[in-house]
């Protein structure tokens, strides 16, 4: 995978953010973090704030899956759910955050957010797609995986 540093895979932690290293001979989805202990891929998006947004997208080795939204938008609420269960199934191929416009209006700026929800694919560091509007699990699992493939 192109977004492979050498010495391995890392992932950041969803709970403490401490960077971890994935053990080349377990699955990933069983990694427990180093630093608190948590799992590392448990099934569920991470709240992030703009800190925690530019580590999981440049420590990270799996591509970045994140759903800008904000708590009196409602399409957003409508999606939340659905992402939810998309981090179910993308998880550990993919890192699933949510990222609270409202809360970080500065970082939605940069990234040029003009409407909400919008999910936002990164590699590799780099935004590689972007969708606006709600969509449902299925689709949100399919676009995720298409636009990966696109980009490889
Ligand atoms: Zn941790």
């Amino acid at each position: 995978m192109s977004g492979q540093k050498p010495g391995g895979s890392f992932t950041v932690c969803p709970h403490c953010a401490a960077v971890n290293r994935l053990p080349a001979d377990k699955p990933a989805s069983e990694g427990r973090c180093g630093q608190c202990k948590g799992a590392l891929f448990d099934g569920h998006p991470a709240e992030v704030d703009a800190a925690g947004f530019e580590r999981h997208v440049t420590r990270g080795s799996a591509p970045v899956l994140v759903d800008v939204w904000a708590p009196w938008c409602g399409p957003c609420r409508v999606m939340g759910p659905a992402f939810a269960s998309a981090a179910a199934r993308l998880e550990p191929d993919f890192r699933l955050l949510k990222l609270n416009s409202d809360a970080e209006p500065e970082l939605s700026g940069r990234l040029g957010i003009r409407s909400i929800p919008t999910l936002l694919l990164f590699a590799g560091g780099k935004r590689i797609a972007q969708h606006s509007g709600a969509i449902t699990a299925d689709q949100i699992v399919a676009w995720a995986r298409q636009q990966l493939a696109h980009a490889a």
